[in-house]
């Protein structure tokens, strides 16, 4: 449900972008999702086309780049991207990986007209 929140702060920062510009419509907000930022595609894309009803972006598109998870292991110091279940280190072995990618999330860009 957190989505809900975090899509009209997504709005609400294109939206005074969009008028300090003077623009008459916004086109596009790029999104970058980190894997482990715990933010669903589809879920903000539900309550962005629910929300920009009747705002400057009633007629934008969301545009999602994701990034992929990274670990550094904090024993070796071997950079890895963890698979499904198994977080190991694939070097050692540790169990030690410390996110370094992957919690990202921000827009990247906002396009108007
Ligand atoms: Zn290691």
């Amino acid at each position: 449900m957190h989505e809900l929140a975090v899509t009209q702060s997504i709005l609400d920062i294109a939206l005074s972008e969009a008028e300090k510009a003077n623009a008459k419509q916004i086109t596009t907000i790029a999104l970058v999702i980190g894997d482990f930022a715990g933010i669903v595609d589809d879920s903000v894309q539900f309550y962005f086309d629910f929300i920009k009803q009747d705002t400057l972006a009633q007629d934008a598109t969301l545009s999602f780049r994701r990034i992929a998870a990274r670990f550094r292991c904090r024993v070796c110091d071997t950079e890895f991207a963890p698979q499904d279940q198994d977080w190991s280190c694939p070097s050692c072995g540790a169990a030690a990986g410390e996110v370094i990618a992957g919690r990202e999330f921000y827009i990247e860009s906002i396009e108007i007209e």
